[in-house]
């Protein structure tokens, strides 16, 4: 690929400092990257009046993968309409009209923050992805309205084959360069999609004789999520259940700050356009301190390195300095024990870079 384009956007809160430290990452790993900052969020309703500027948008459209800090915060929390909130009319106008069907979100606990995890110590090292349908299902179903005088609510659970099959095949071809098992969650003892989803899941496996596929109802994989978590590796979902297990997965680390995330659209080949950002938010808590952790968001970094621009060399580097950084026992305020010494963003940044000059 040549020059790639990456297109930046810090947005809110701590999204600009974490970023920062991310880009900074990126380059040294990636020096023939082009990089590219625009507006989002609140930042760009104060400076040019909408959360999604069509400049940003068609800078979007026009790079190989998107790297986001976090949007939103109390500034713009109540402002009216709602599509000029920076959430709504920002990022969720941003994936909708970069069709990203696909939502990838891996939630591994580093050895040296076992500690952190609320499981106990032998289900405390996780290793597994959720890959979650993110443009179907009952968010965007219609009819989603109110009758009998706004006594009576109806949402609509929508998905088709071809909706079902494009985020099949990500999990596959995920499970392919892991541990080669796929759990396909849904709730097929009751609801029509699921039985729908079920079928074509099962049809897609048989052009993957490699994975071991296994259903579950979704009710069951809340419980195996904090009972056994180790039994996962890619756990395939739709929209509103991987919305809610892919936060309760989230939290089986112990720390919001570690956790990277994938948006792809599917169907374009082995690279596809993604955007990636922490799964946190803006955390206005403790914007401008200088003590987020930037590794979620690095390590959004090591993703798109690795997914949207095939470089899953510098990837590796880029993972394998955020453990060894870890390892020798460089923390943010976030994840350092009672009494343990802590470093601030930009020095975490600077442990990162004199570990990767090291050039390993
Ligand atoms: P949050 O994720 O911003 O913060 C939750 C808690 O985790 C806070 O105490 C925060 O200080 C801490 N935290 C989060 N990221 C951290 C990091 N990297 N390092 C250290 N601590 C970190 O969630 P919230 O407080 O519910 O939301 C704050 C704002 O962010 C809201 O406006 C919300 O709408 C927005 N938000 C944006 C996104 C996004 O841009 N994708 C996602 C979630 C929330």
């Amino acid at each position: 690929m040549a020059e790639p384009k990456v297109v930046v956007l810090p947005g809110d809160g701590i999204g600009p400092e974490v970023v920062e430290q991310a880009v900074r990452v990126l380059i040294a790993v990636a020096p023939d990257v082009a990089v590219e900052e625009r507006l989002i969020g609140g930042a760009a309703l104060d400076a040019v009046g909408h959360p999604l500027p069509q400049e940003t948008l068609d800078a979007c459209l026009r790079c190989n993968a998107v790297l986001l800090g976090a949007v939103g915060g109390p500034k713009w929390d109540c402002i009216q309409p709602v599509e000029l909130r920076p959430e709504v009319g920002g990022l969720l106008a941003l994936r909708k009209a970069l069709r990203l069907n696909a939502n990838l979100r891996p939630v591994r606990t580093f050895p040296a923050l076992a500690a952190a995890s609320p499981l106990k110590a032998e289900n405390a090292l996780v290793d597994l992805v959720v890959v979650r349908e993110l443009t179907g299902g009952i968010y965007f179903g219609r009819p989603r309205e109110r009758r009998e005088g706004g006594r009576v609510a109806v949402d609509t659970c929508l998905y088709s084959v071809d909706e079902v099959e494009a985020v099949a095949h990500v999990a596959f071809r995920l499970a392919s360069q892991r541990r080669r098992r796929v759990t396909s969650v849904d709730k097929a003892n009751v609801l029509e999609t699921s039985r729908l989803w079920r079928e074509t899941v099962e049809r897609v496996s048989s052009a993957y004789p490699e994975i071991e596929l296994e259903h579950m109802l979704v009710d069951n994989c809340a419980m195996q999520l904090v009972r056994n978590p180790r039994r996962f590796d890619v756990i395939l979902t739709e929209n509103l259940f991987g919305d809610v297990l892919s936060d309760e997965a989230a939290v089986l680390t112990g720390s919001l700050g570690m956790l990277p995330s994938a948006s792809l659209r599917t169907g374009q080949g082995s690279s596809p356009f993604g955007l990636y950002e922490p799964a946190h938010g803006s955390a206005p808590d403790i914007a401008g301190t200088g003590r987020a952790n930037p590794l979620a968001t690095v390590l959004s970094v090591a993703m798109l390195l690795r997914t949207s621009l095939a470089r899953p060399e510098a990837a590796d580097r880029v993972e394998r300095a955020v453990e060894r950084v870890l390892d020798a026992g460089v923390r943010t305020a976030d994840l350092a024990e009672a009494g343990q010494a802590w470093v601030g963003t930009r020095e975490m940044g600077d442990a990162l870079l004199a570990d990767l000059k090291l050039g390993r």
